[in-house]
């Protein structure tokens, strides 16, 4: 970790259009747990997550020693449901995770953090589908409490491997810088001037997470592309939601708004007929996804109780081929795919 991922935090900053602290890890994961930890989350507290996200979000707050409290989330949106939320608020609920499912933010995340103000929690963004959208006007990283990307292989960029924390609060940020480098105090000032730190101390827990300057690298050689990254899949979720809009039996989430950059492109599909359509569209070579089995159904993190919306959404849901090597053909080529698919199920 050396001056290259200075550069790609400057950068960073400067993409986002804020002055908020940029600090890479080596994974959007490692970004969450750190975020947790910075605000002094861990055993015995409880954070507030919807179901519906990838596991990483459910094990970086068990790695932090808090017990995520899976919630449901909203029929229309797929976010988290404030409603079922606050119900599942007890005086251990330190903190809440929000997770920008697809990319989208909408109305919720005004409402995320009146919510959050109310009840004195910390909000931590999972902000891993999210890169380039705007909520406001602004960036999401941008505005906030503490907001966590993933540059992941898959991501909007890809450091290969990699993730960053942003935040306005500096003692988080310095707890932060600090964490990543095993608790080693202030020895990113040190490699950022190409230095070693042989003498420093340790107060917290740290981990093994700060970012290589072959992933900042790369991750600074994606950003310079992002432009195009962005207005491509912009393209073709409006692609996709002009050819799917008037299809009775599929629901579409609001991922082709102009705020949105979208990361994947998850629809509903009409009961019963999610497996069948999924076949179909593997026989004519389109593959699609599934994102993502309910968090509270997995053995580690099974509940008492049930979430109704997101465990119904779950045999709906079926993810459509997004990525920037598709053009506008595919994307006809799969939308007429799923008309056959549904008038033949
Ligand atoms: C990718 C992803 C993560 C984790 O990021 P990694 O870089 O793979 O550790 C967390 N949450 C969500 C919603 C993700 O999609």
């Amino acid at each position: 970790m050396g001056p290259e991922v200075q550069r790609f935090e400057e950068e960073l900053q400067t993409y986002l259009e804020t002055d908020y602290h940029v600090i890479c890890v080596n994974s959007g994961t490692a970004a969450l747990h750190l975020a947790l930890e910075a605000c002094d989350v861990g055993v015995a507290d409880e954070v507030l997550v919807p179901s519906l996200t990838y596991v990483a979000s459910y094990q970086a707050i068990s790695a932090s020693g808090a017990t995520p409290v899976a919630c449901d989330v909203h029929p229309d949106t797929a976010l988290l449901d404030l409603k079922d939320a606050e119900r599942r608020i007890t005086p251990q609920t330190k903190a809440i995770m929000a997770v920008h499912y697809g990319g989208q933010v909408a109305a919720y995340y005004q409402e995320l953090y009146a919510f959050a103000e109310r009840h004195g929690l910390r909000v931590i963004e999972d902000a891993a589908h999210a890169f380039g959208t705007r909520w406001d006007g602004k960036k999401i990283g941008a505005q906030g409490d503490i907001i966590c990307f993933s540059f992941d292989s898959i991501k909007n960029i890809t450091c290969g491997e990699g993730g960053a924390v942003l935040t306005a609060d500096s003692k988080v940020a310095q707890r932060i810088r600090d964490a990543r480098l095993l608790g080693v105090e202030k020895d990113t000032d040190r490699r950022y001037a190409s230095k070693r730190s042989w003498e420093f101390d340790v107060k917290h827990q740290g981990w093994r997470y700060h970012m290589s300057s072959i992933y900042a690298a790369i991750g600074r050689a994606q950003l310079s592309r992002f432009s195009d990254f962005s207005a491509k899949r912009q393209a073709l979720a409006k692609l996709y939601h002009d050819g799917l809009s008037d299809l009775p039996g599929i629901q579409l989430f609001d991922l082709a708004s102009k705020d949105v950059v979208p990361h994947i492109y998850p629809i509903l599909v009409a009961d019963e007929k999610r497996d069948d359509l999924q076949i179909f569209l593997r026989e004519q070579n389109i593959e699609t996804g599934f994102h993502y089995k309910p968090n509270h159904l997995l053995s580690k993190y099974k509940t008492d109780y049930k979430l109704p919306v997101v465990e119904k959404m779950m045999t709906r849901l079926m993810t459509l081929p997004l990525h920037c090597q598709l053009d506008e053909k595919d994307v006809q080529r799969v939308c007429q795919s799923l008309r056959e698919g549904l008038a033949c199920s």
